[in-house]
């Protein structure tokens, strides 16, 4: 079964990154930006972090709390190691996926587990819809070879994180927004179509190479947000050369969003609970049970 697209959408428009430092001291290029929230809702952030560089990355990000939101780490080289407040704990590792479903609270820590060469990958925010908010927190690593993979007659290799790709069923699957995210890489010359709701906002972003969506070149380290145009069925992505992209799509809540850091509700009524929750020491206390 494969993704036939008739009426493909545009770029609507090319953003390049901030660069910017998180956690403590990491280099990272936020791609999603806060200014990007309601365009490409129910997507809070996309960071991209790479470097060969040790002193960029060795910091890592220790103790922090999160709350009313999923966190989706996607390690392309080197490895990560996760603990969390009720006591679970992993290590990423090339190819490999975190999806942690912070709900009503984890405090968690995020550090490289290494000491010299390079460090790459993506996390990724997704808001949970109002009604999700406060549910009970979930993780669930992959291991690169548990992530679902295909390839197309054109030699273009799809893993699918999440949602599906040309009848491949990913790894992670979420009612309400519906998230899509694959990682495409394409040899030179080759074209990749993907399916998408005609209601997702989506966007792709071109890590290695360059590729074409219509006449709209999309280069290195550049997200090209597609258009939500009237009954576009999909994209249609043309390598110009070798290249790998991420894309990534969902269906938009639209409802408010009120962000303090960490901490993303719907009113600053309840930031200011998940603040003074945090406080008194009781975010992420139920979880460890
Ligand atoms: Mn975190």
């Amino acid at each position: 079964m494969t993704d036939q697209v008739k009426n493909q959408r545009s770029v609507e428009r090319i953003i390049q990154g901030q660069a910017v430092m998180d956690g403590a001291g990491v280099k990272i290029n936020r791609v999603l930006t806060q200014t990007l929230q309601r365009r490409l809702d129910p997507f809070l952030m996309l960071d991209n972090f790479g470097s060969d560089q040790a002193n960029d990355y060795i910091a890592g990000f220790p103790s922090h709390p999160h709350r009313g939101f999923e966190t989706v780490t996607y390690m392309l080289e080197g490895r990560m190691r996760h603990k969390d407040s009720s006591g679970n704990e992993g290590l990423l590792t090339n190819g490999g996926v975190q999806w942690m479903t912070a709900g009503r609270g984890v405090i968690h820590s995020e550090m490289p587990e290494q000491e010299d060469g390079v460090m790459e990958g993506f996390q990724l925010w997704l808001n949970l819809p109002a009604k999700d908010k406060m549910r009970a927190p979930w993780y669930r690593d992959f291991n690169g070879d548990e992530v679902p993979a295909f390839s197309t007659a054109d030699g273009v290799k799809v893993k699918v994180i999440a949602g599906s790709s040309h009848g491949v069923a990913g790894a992670v699957q979420r009612e309400v927004t519906e998230p899509i995210y694959i990682d495409v890489d394409l040899p030179a010359g080759a074209t990749f179509s993907q399916s998408l709701p005609e209601g997702h906002n989506a966007f792709i972003f071109t890590y290695r190479g360059a590729v074409e969506v219509g006449d709209k070149a999309v280069g290195t380290g550049r997200m090209a947000i597609l258009a939500n145009t009237a009954g576009a069925d999909g994209v249609t992505i043309r390598a110009t050369e070798a290249s790998r992209l991420i894309l990534i799509a969902g269906q938009p809540l639209n409802e408010p969003i009120a962000q303090y850091g960490p901490f993303v509700m719907n009113t600053q009524a309840e930031i200011f609970a998940a603040v003074e929750d945090f406080r008194a020491g009781k975010l992420g206390e139920e979880a460890q049970a």
